[in-house]
């Protein structure tokens, strides 16, 4: 377990308004920043920040990986995990009450608010993941080289070619149950602001890709570039 703040995840107001797809240029209304300052108020009183963190070898996540045999080909992940040094699943979950708060809000025609406090929450469980992998950071210990780990990544099921069905071996090895998250029959999360996956610590270079991939075609967020995945061009 890392034990993370909920208020430390809290996003800041910019990156709400980008994500709501208002303009950096744009000074936000009135209505607008008292929106996120109710929505603000609400996550700090009904979330919560559970996690659980455990480490795996590679021949164990190996197996792990193949899931249910339905992952791309090739995906990014298939080839970065083998030159880790270090690998570990994690969970990590915002809790019930707020998940059920965005959807009374939806159910209620409240879609203002609603949908500010549903982006207010993704970006806090995004936060999360950001956080564990520089918590992992933190914790040092060195490669072969003796150097210090250079970056350490967060990579998830349902992303880059890893089958979204990948969350079952995964849940069997990490049981996220002990912190109430959950897998429904299409393996999403229960709570829905619950981020899981492997976080991936290693030189820097082990995480960069130079392919571009079938799946890539049809990726609505190519967080790769901002995450350093990518070469640059
Ligand atoms: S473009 Fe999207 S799917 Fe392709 S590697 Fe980047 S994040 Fe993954």
């Amino acid at each position: 377990m890392i034990g993370f703040s909920k208020h430390r995840l809290l996003p800041e107001p910019e990156s709400v308004y980008a994500a709501l797809g208002m303009r950096a240029d744009t000074e936000p209304a009135l209505k607008v920043t008292e929106l996120l300052n109710r929505a603000l108020e609400i996550y700090k009183t009904l979330s919560e920040a559970r996690d659980v963190l455990e480490p795996i070898s590679k021949s164990e996540f190996a197996a792990l990986y193949s899931g249910q045999g339905l992952n791309a080909p090739e995906t990014p992940l298939g080839l970065i995990f083998p030159r880790a040094e270090r690998l570990l699943l994690f969970a990590f979950t915002l809790g019930a009450a707020i998940s059920r708060e965005i959807e009374r809000l939806f159910k209620s025609n409240d879609f203002a608010l609603a949908s500010m406090l549903d982006t207010v929450a993704s970006l806090a469980a995004d936060n999360a993941g950001r956080e564990a992998e520089s918590w992992v950071a933190r914790q040092g210990g060195a490669d072969q080289f003796g150097t210090h780990f250079l970056k350490v990544l967060l990579y998830s099921p349902g992303y880059c070619g890893w089958h979204i069905s990948g969350q079952k071996k995964l849940f069997e090895f990490l049981r996220p149950e002990r912190i109430d998250i959950h897998l429904n029959e299409r393996f999403l999360m229960i709570p829905l602001k619950s981020i899981s996956g492997v976080l991936v610590a290693g030189a820097a270079d082990i995480h960069q890709i130079a392919e571009r991939y079938p799946f890539c075609d049809h990726c609505q967020s190519p967080a790769c570039r901002e995450r350093g995945m990518a070469r640059a061009v």
